[in-house]
C-alpha cells in the first residue's frame, strides 16, 4: 500500500493471546499502519470511544467480552469502523455470525502474514477510499448549495453565469436572469419572527424550483434575493415568467416580491454588466412601489 494511505490507517488489535498480539503488531506496523494492541473486549471499546480507529482486528474468542459483542459494541460507537475477525479454523461459523454483525472480513487460524496483509490492505483501502468519497460529496454539496433552502448560492451563481454567457454567444441564443426581492422582508421577520421568516425563504426557494423548467437555474443570489436563470429564453419569455413567479407567491404564500429582469441578446455584455442591469431594474422595481416587475432598458411605468 503507498505510503500516502497507510499513514491515515490507525489499527486497533484484539487479543487475549499475547503471542498474537505481537506478531499483528509487528507485521501491521511493518506495513506502514499505526497500531495499538490490546488484551481484551472491555479495553478494546475504551479505546474506539477515546480515539479514532480506522479499522479493528479482533479475535473472536476470548475469556470476557468475546469478539461478537466487541463487533455489536464497536459499531454502535463508530458506524463506519472496519472490522476483521480472526477465528479458528474449526469455528468458522462464528466468522459467518460476525459478518453477520457487521465485520468487514474474517481471517482463520492458523493464517499465513501475507494473508494478513492482504486482507488488511483491502479493509484499509476501502475504509480509506468510502471515507474519502464521503468527504467529497459533503464538500462538494456543501460549496456549491444554501444551507437553509437547499437551491444552488451565491458563489454557484458566479460560476455559472460565465458559462451561460458562453453558450449563448457560441450558439447565438439569448437567455434570461430574474432577480427577486421579497418585498417588506424585515417587517415580516419583525411581525413573525426570525423562524417563519427561514421557513418563507425556503417555500419561495420551492416555489422557483417547482415554477421553473429543469434547464432553467435557480440560486439564493443573498438573504431575501434569488436569482433564476432561463436559458434560451428572450425578453418576453422572461417576462411571462417573472409573472406567473409573482402570481404564485402571492396566492400561496401571501407576499409580494419584485422582480428585475435582464436579458443577454448580444456579445459585449460581461457577467458584471448583466449584475448590475438586474441590480438596477429591481431599483427601478422598488422606486415605483414594489409587486411587480421591470425590465432593464425599457421604460417600466407604475
Ligand atoms: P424591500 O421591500 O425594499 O425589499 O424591503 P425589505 O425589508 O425586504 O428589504 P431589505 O433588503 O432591506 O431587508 C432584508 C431583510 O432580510 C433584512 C434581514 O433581516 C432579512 N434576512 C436576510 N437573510 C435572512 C435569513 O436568512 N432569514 C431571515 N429570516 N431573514 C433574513
Ligand atoms: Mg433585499
Ligand atoms: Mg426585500
Amino acid at each position: 500500500m503507498d505510503k500516502k494511505t497507510s499513514e491515515k490507517i490507525k489499527i486497533l488489535v484484539v487479543d487475549d493471546a499475547e503471542v498474537m498480539r505481537n506478531l499483528l503488531t509487528g507485521v501491521l506496523t511493518d506495513s506502514g499502519y499505526e497500531v495499538k494492541a490490546v488484551s481484551t473486549g472491555e479495553k478494546a471499546l475504551g479505546e474506539i470511544k477515546e480515539d479514532d480507529y480506522d479499522v479493528v482486528v479482533t479475535d473472536l474468542k476470548m475469556p470476557g467480552m468475546n469478539g461478537i459483542e466487541v463487533i455489536k459494541e464497536a459499531k454502535q460507537i463508530n458506524r463506519d469502523i472496519c472490522i476483521i475477525a480472526i477465528t479458528a479454523y474449526p469455528s468458522v461459523k462464528s466468522a459467518v455470525e460476525a459478518m453477520r454483525e457487521g465485520a468487514y472480513d474474517y481471517i482463520t487460524k492458523p493464517f499465513d502474514i501475507e494473508e494478513i496483509r492482504l486482507v488488511v490492505r483491502r479493509a484499509a483501502e476501502r475504509y480509506f477510499l468510502l471515507k474519502e468519497a464521503g468527504q467529497k460529496e459533503f464538500y462538494r454539496e456543501l460549496a456549491i448549495s444554501d444551507g437553509l433552502t437547499g437551491i444552488y448560492n451565491h458563489r454557484h451563481f458566479h460560476e455559472v453565469l460565465p458559462r451561460e454567457i458562453e453558450r449563448a454567444k457560441r450558439y447565438s441564443q439569448p437567455f434570461c436572469l430574474l432577480l427577486l426581492d421579497i418585498d417588506d422582508f424585515k417587517k415580516y421577520n419583525d411581525t413573525h419572527g426570525h423562524l417563519a421568516g427561514d421557513k418563507l425563504l425556503m417555500n419561495i426557494a420551492r416555489i422557483l424550483v417547482a415554477t421553473t423548467r429543469n434547464v432553467d437555474i435557480v440560486f439564493r443570489y443573498g438573504g431575501e434575493e434569488f436569482v433564476v436563470i432561463l436559458p434560451q429564453v428572450g425578453k418576453q419569455g422572461g417576462v411571462s415568467s417573472a409573472k406567473r413567479i409573482l402570481k404564485l407567491i402571492k396566492q400561496k404564500l401571501s407576499v409580494t416580491a419584485s422582480i428585475g429582469v435582464t436579458s443577454f441578446l448580444e456579445d459585449g455584455v460581461s457577467k458584471d454588466e448583466l449584475i448590475n442591469q438586474a441590480d438596477s431594474a429591481m431599483c427601478q422595481v422598488k422606486k415605483l412601489g414594489k409587486d411587480r416587475i421591470c425590465v432593464f432598458g425599457e421604460k417600466n411605468e407604475k
